[in-house]
């Protein structure tokens, strides 16, 4: 795509900050940490200084106050390169601290988005449940009203930055029988899992924090891709908050947490563009230089075809992702093109991957080459912040719009 089409300046200059990142500071480590699972703490402290852990929010709070192209085209480069530090980076603006700027009052955005911004403290946004996935209206996690405030019991499965974050939205049945506008959001607090490190390493923990009592983060989830995320559960026994910890109004958590699911989307899709941009530059690479039948295998006219495919659907992604990302930032409805954005994306990262292993043969199957890393890190896409037949529920009820209850 010519830099002329959407991009400023500024966009170019984002562009090549993070391509020089990604290419010096996290390639080299890449599947060192797909492998051990490990947190990238120092590339997170790198990526917190460069601005990267804070985008779209205002200077005064301690962002860089660009705006949400600037975000996709930080995350989408960062995903060509390694879709777990894209996932923090998205993760954690969108669904970590999005909330808080969006629904907050002006002294919960004052006490968390600083630090939320710098990257000093990871934060994270707990909806998924062990019996609400999909159907996320079935929280079954409670919030009882108490003097002060009130008492928090349930837990949250499969949450981003669940053991190394400490800031976290979760949503919590207020009033029981209401439904889904019985929801009510939460903001809470812990200790980052390893604090130790934290300390040592200088970012994830803020010694302002309070560890509240009986919030906790549980099992590591061992994952097929996106390994060096970290995706835990989180538990509640009995936690007790005072009622500024409430977000928002009682009984619109379950419309916000929607409302910041659409914004995430767009992340994943510029995410899964990049992992389609990484598997084709390996697969241009390795096909021009592996040789069979006395040529270079890129001569071939099947290869050809198969190139040409995965481009010409990252060009197609990145158009929905531009699109849905203008709409965003200039006030206009956009779930139904965040969803069709996630929708194409998520499955063009699929069949992009797919393709680079084939194209590599068996060399694509081992671990010398990134492509398995990206096919494993794609499949992700497909299921977080709403599975491909979530998305397509989503766009169907917007084209049907009343005429239909889907
Ligand atoms: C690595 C990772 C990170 C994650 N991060 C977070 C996070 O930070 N915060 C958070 O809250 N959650 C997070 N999640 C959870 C994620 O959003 C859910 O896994 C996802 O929404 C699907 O829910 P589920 O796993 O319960 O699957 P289910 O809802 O049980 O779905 C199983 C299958 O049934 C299909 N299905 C369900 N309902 C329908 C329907 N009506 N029509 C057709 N098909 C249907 C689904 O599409 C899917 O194929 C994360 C998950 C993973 C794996």
């Amino acid at each position: 795509m010519h830099d002329a089409t959407y991009f400023t300046e500024q966009h170019v200059a984002v562009r090549n900050m993070v391509r020089e990142f990604a290419r010096d500071e996290v390639a080299p480590v890449a599947s060192q940490f797909d492998a051990s699972q490990d947190f990238p703490w120092e590339n997170v402290r790198r990526m917190g200084k460069l601005g990267l852990l804070g985008i779209p929010w205002p200077e005064a709070l301690g962002g860089a106050g660009l705006d949400t192209l600037s975000f996709m085209i930080a995350i989408e480069e960062m995903a060509r390169v390694d879709a777990s530090h894209a996932i923090t980076i998205s993760a954690h603006t969108t669904l970590g601290t999005s909330p808080i700027v969006n629904f907050g009052t002006d002294a919960q955005r004052a006490k968390y988005v600083p630090m939320l911004a710098s990257g000093r403290v990871l934060g994270g946004f707990g909806l998924t449940e062990p019996d609400a996935g999909s159907d996320a209206g079935g929280t079954k996690t409670t919030a009882v009203k108490t003097a002060n405030g009130y008492c928090l019991n349930g837990s949250k499965r499969f949450i981003t930055h669940g053991g190394v974050g400490e800031v976290f939205i979760v949503t919590a049945v207020t009033a029981p029988g209401k439904g889904t506008k019985g929801i009510s959001a939460f903001i809470l607090t812990k200790h980052t899992c390893d604090i130790a490190k934290a300390v040592s390493v200088g970012v994830g923990h803020d010694d302002s924090i309070l560890a509240m009592k009986g919030f906790s983060s549980g099992k590591k989830e061992d994952k097929l891709g996106w390994r060096a995320s970290d995706t835990r559960e989180l538990i509640l026994e009995d936690v007790d908050v005072s009622s500024d910890a409430l977000l928002g109004v009682e009984g619109q958590g379950f419309t916000n947490f929607m409302k910041t699911l659409d914004a995430g989307r767009i992340g994943i899709a510029a995410l899964s563009v990049g992992l389609a941009r990484g598997a084709l530059d390996e697969a241009i690479q390795y096909t021009s230089t592996r040789r069979q039948f006395g040529r270079a295998i890129a001569e071939f006219q099947g290869v050809h075809f198969s190139i040409a495919d995965i481009a010409t659907g990252i060009e197609a992604g990145r158009h929905l992702v531009y699109h849905a990302a203008w709409l965003a930032q200039n006030g206009h409805p956009y779930a139904k093109e965040a969803a069709m954005a996630k929708l194409f994306c998520s499955e063009l990262a699929m069949r992009a991957t797919i393709a680079a292993v084939q194209l590599h043969g068996g060399y694509g199957y081992t671990k010398d080459y990134p492509v398995e890393r990206m096919m494993r890190d794609a499949k992700i896409g497909e299921i977080g912040e709403g599975t491909s037949e979530i998305q397509r529920i989503v766009i169907a009820r917007h084209l049907f719009k009343d005429l239909v209850r889907i």
